[in-house]
């Protein structure tokens, strides 16, 4: 038996790992399935190309628990190794790669990426284990080896009796860490590390119903027998070709990420580069909605089926991080912190990838069928739109494709609104005005009067509409919005028909000095205007403006914090031309005049949905008193 002492300067390796890696002991188990399957993959290759000569059959991972003994093990049919290269693999590379781990990480060793890119993949299992052994057999026609360690930097190499090929490691697993003794736990980190590993992984037996003999009875039980339980599928779909791929695996594909999601997704993405960087994948557009809220169904990363996170920050444009699905690249660097990520030339290069992909596909299935891709449009829009706020190139992309749907639930690109717009919808200094409504009922009379001129009225109701309206008119030339109970309105009624008013200067003068008695000039700006005389007689609209900046700062970003502090400003446009204002005007005692403006006033109010609380509960009072 050969002891030695391994070669490393730090005293004590091991209660540092322990320490530095306390939030991720759970990724033991990754880096000792990565391991046997790396062994595994390397055997193949060998026999492949004839350097072993030995059938390669159909070699498994397997995981046993040992309740009794306190043993976790990890068996695999693999490479395996000789006691010389123990002595070189494990006792000597691992730890320089543990020492070079310890240089340069001791205050950020929390990215569970890191430990498998510095040789700490084998020394994770002290994170749980107070002593392991390794029994090791190589391919090669050598005695196996029997390596053990109790945690200290003294270990001891014996031969072994081993005869199949392979390596078995088991942790003898530590007081405090018994979790990873029960069976749940183990099955949990399977699932979610392991789900897709190439070889397959066994845990534990199940139970298999097998079909009827012809000659049973009916009251006969079905015939069961005990089968390996694999929990892995080692040909996930985004290992596949495309071609090889029918929608309905993709759906199955979706089913087999998220259990616990019901509805199908939209459409889906299969991503697949060999050059200038590796990567494969397969994303899905959810059905979204409104949901801007991050959903914990997430973006999976994998490197070479192995899960590595689902937090792809900085990996995929910001807006694409609502997509579900899978990147697999052995190109992503995992073990450098997010804001190195985001300057890494490859990641760079990576996500401006993903933003063309994505692009270029939902411009072909506007292509091939538009008439699905407005369907889909109000789940898939907040993305669209959050993707042309945030990135340049998407913008330019997705003027092509996306869509500015009416009120009457047709959908137009931003050339076609622009077409049609163009000879009615023009202010004084012919900009082209679009007119927009953010909610079908609350603005149904403005849309309605809006409509009555022959407008194109839209409904944009995303939530982060009055950032992408403010990107618009600074991107595109010659065109402003404006919401249809916006102030800018009245410019863009062209004035060629001029109503004549039916009150002269005089009594104009008199009329606005009685409604400022009465009305709250601190919130409203009165403005008399000569419209028909079936318009409104009292019409509340806002500033376009303010309410815009205040919009943007409720969803962040856009302006300064000024807005949001200032008080509601409205203008309230009284129709000279309406019989009420005429009566008004003439009404001879002061209190009844009172009266007739506060009730209209409310009444315009009330239209907007400003009128709440306490003052409406006056107002219905007020107008049961009056009709009683
Ligand atoms: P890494 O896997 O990053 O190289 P590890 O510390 O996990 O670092 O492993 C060190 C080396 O030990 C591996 O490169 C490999 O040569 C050898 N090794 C580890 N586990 C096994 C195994 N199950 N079968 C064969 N060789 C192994």
């Amino acid at each position: 038996m050969a002891t030695g002492s391994i070669n490393v300067s730090v005293e004590n390796i091991f209660p540092l790992i322990k320490k530095f890696l306390y939030s991720d002991h759970e990724i033991f188990l990754r880096e000792l399935i990565s391991n046997a399957t790396d062994a595994t993959l390397k055997l193949k290759h060998l026999t492949n190309i004839g350097e072993a000569k030995i059938e390669y059959g159909d070699p498994r991972i397997e995981i046993k628990i040992d309740k009794e003994n306190k043993q976790l093990h990890i068996i695999d049919q693999g490479i395996g190794m000789t006691a010389e290269e123990v002595e070189k693999y494990i006792n000597q590379v691992a730890f320089s790669g543990a020492e070079e781990f310890l240089e340069k990480y001791k205050d950020s060793a929390k990215d569970s990426g890191i430990i498998g890119h510095f040789g700490l993949g084998f020394y994770s299992a002290f994170m749980v284990a107070d002593k392991v052994e390794i029994i090791t057999k190589s391919y090669k026609d050598e005695p196996a080896a029997h390596w053990t360690c109790d945690g200290s930097p003294t270990y001891s190499l014996e031969a072994h009796d081993k005869t199949e090929r392979g390596t078995e490691i088991i942790l003898h697993i530590g007081e405090e860490e018994s979790e990873f003794l029960e069976d749940n736990r183990i099955s949990e980190l399977l699932v979610k590390y392991n789900k897709f590993m190439p070889i397959p992984i066994k845990f534990g037996t199940k139970t298999e119903t097998l079909p009827k003999p012809e000659d049973a009875k009916e009251e006969d039980p079905a015939p069961t027998q005990e089968v390996d339980n694999i929990i892995n599928n080692p040909n996930p779909a985004w290992t596949k070709q495309p071609t090889d791929l029918k929608d309905e695996d993709y759906k199955s594909f979706y089913r087999e990420l998220y259990p616990m999601q019901f509805e199908e997704p939209l459409f889906n993405i299969h991503l697949n580069v060999d050059y200038p960087f590796n990567l494969t994948g397969i994303l899905y557009f959810p059905k979204l909605g409104q949901d801007m809220n991050m959903q914990k169904d997430r973006i999976q990363l994998y490197q070479n089926q192995v899960f590595v996170t689902d937090n792809v920050e900085g990996i995929v444009p910001e807006f694409l991080t609502m997509l579900r699905g899978v990147i697999d690249s052995p190109d992503i660097p995992l073990n450098v912190s997010r804001s190195y990520l985001q300057a890494d030339g490859a990641v760079k290069k990576i996500s401006s990838y993903i933003t063309r992909k994505v692009a270029d596909k939902l411009n072909s299935l506007f292509k091939n069928d538009r008439e699905d891709f407005e369907k889909k449009w109000n789940d898939i829009k907040v993305v669209i739109e959050y993707g042309m706020l945030s990135e340049e190139k998407f913008f330019e992309k997705a003027d092509k494709f996306a869509l500015y749907p009416t009120v009457d639930d047709t959908y137009l690109t931003f050339e076609e609104l622009q077409e049609k717009i163009k000879d009615n919808q023009t202010d004084k200094d012919n900009k082209l005005v679009v007119l927009y409504a953010s909610d079908k009922d609350a603005q149904h009379a403005y849309i309605a009067a809006a409509k009555d001129k022959g407008y194109e009225v839209l409904l944009l109701d995303s939530p982060i509409v009055s950032h992408l309206i403010q990107k618009l008119e600074t991107s595109k030339e010659n065109i402003s919005f404006v919401r249809v109970d916006g102030d800018h309105i009245d410019n863009l009624i062209k004035k060629d028909e001029e109503t004549i008013s039916k009150l002269s200067d005089e009594e104009k003068e008199t009329l606005k000095t009685d409604l400022e008695k009465v009305i709250p000039t601190s919130t409203y700006t009165v403005q008399l205007e000569a419209m028909d005389s079936n318009a409104s007689p009292f019409m509340i609209t806002q500033p376009e403006f303010m309410r815009r900046m205040k919009e943007m700062q409720q969803t962040g970003g856009g302006g300064m914090n000024m807005f949001g502090n200032m008080p509601e400003m409205y203008n309230l446009i009284v129709n000279t031309n309406h019989d009420l204002i005429s009566q008004i005007k003439d009404t001879k005692t002061d209190k009844k005049k009172e009266r007739l403006i506060k009730q209209s006033l409310d009444l315009a109010r009330l239209s907007q949905n400003l009128l709440k609380g306490e003052e409406l509960t006056e107002f219905i009072k007020r107008s049961f008193e009056m009709i009683k």
